[in-house]
Parts: structure tokens; C-alpha cells; sequence
């Protein structure tokens, strides 16, 4: 348990697929929960920002994702159920890359099933900023950056840039 570190842009790590977790495996799970969780609190600290993190973000190449929002929440093996039509762009940002926006397209709602910390099976409906923030995490599952799902040519800021004006 502890803080670890974050992986960033260009660690060819965050380009893998992680692997499903095994009921087995919870013990391991909890631990990388509690350091998820360190984790997230220390980037915080330094950046004032950071709502979820992805297992593989700190080398856990397991399909298991942190968030804490309003309250925390744990998914393991999370798999979508339904995307919605519609899709909203937004300015995304990432802890592999703090200092980096990103515009990329995300489904306004979708469906998400998974197992909880009690290997119980789960599913809920996210919209708008949690459906992005989901999709996001997910894709770090399956080794898909924000930066590999830019709209355009013009999609990339630093953070720098689109808060000082
Ligand atoms: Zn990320």
C-alpha cells in the first residue's frame, strides 16, 4: 500500500491490454485499490484535479479502475453494456499527461457492468461527465490513450494555454 508512480506519455506499458482479474485474485485487488487510491490523492495534491485512475496507469496490468467522484467506487472487469448515439466533445485530460488537453469524442451515456470489491455482479448507467470519465478509464484498459482518439490536427493544448486566456 502506498503511493506509486504514475506511468507516463510514451511508456510503451499504456499501450497494452490488461488482463481480466480472477476471483482468486481479490486479496492482490484490495491492496492495488488502497494504492489507486494513495496514488490519486498525492496527484491531487500536486494538481488539484484527478476523479479516477486505471490499474495499468501505475503498471497493474489488470482490468480494475478507482474512481472517487462523490463517493469512490470500484470496478472489476467492467465490460459495456450499451453506448449511447449521441456523442459530445470534449477538452480531456489525463495523469499519464498532466500537462496535456486533449479534444476527443465521448458517448453521452452508456451501460457498464462489472463485479465490486465483494465480487459481486453489478451493472449502472452513466451519463454525461461520469459516462466520459468512464470511457476514458476503459480505454486505458485496453491500452487506448485520449491521445490516439484526438478529433483533428488542432485537438492538442497544453493546459496552460486553454486556462490563462
Ligand atoms: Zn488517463
Amino acid at each position: 500500500m502506498g503511493v506509486k508512480q504514475i506511468l507516463l506519455l510514451g511508456n510503451e506499458k499504456l499501450y497494452e491490454r490488461s488482463e481480466i482479474v480472477k476471483e482468486s485474485e481479490l486479496e492482490f485487488i484490495q491492496s492495488t485499490v488502497q494504492d489507486l487510491h494513495d496514488t490519486m490523492m498525492n496527484f491531487r495534491k500536486q494538481y488539484g484535479k484527478g476523479r479516477a485512475i486505471a490499474a495499468p496507469q501505475i503498471g497493474v496490468m489488470k482490468r480494475l479502475l478507482y474512481f472517487s467522484v462523490d463517493n469512490s467506487m470500484v470496478m472489476i472487469n467492467p465490460e459495456v453494456t450499451f453506448k449511447s448515439r449521441e456523442i459530445f466533445e470534449i477538452w480531456d485530460d489525463c495523469m499519464c499527461f498532466p500537462d496535456l488537453l486533449v479534444k476527443v469524442n465521448r458517448n453521452l451515456s452508456c451501460k457498464v457492468k462489472f463485479r465490486d470489491l465483494n465480487w459481486a455482479e453489478k451493472e449502472i448507467f452513466l451519463e454525461k461527465d461520469m459516462s466520459e470519465l468512464f470511457q476514458h478509464e476503459f480505454d486505458h484498459l485496453e491500452g487506448v490513450l485520449a491521445v490516439s482518439k484526438a478529433v483533428d490536427v488542432h485537438s492538442f493544448s497544453l493546459v496552460s494555454e486553454r486556462t490563462a486566456h
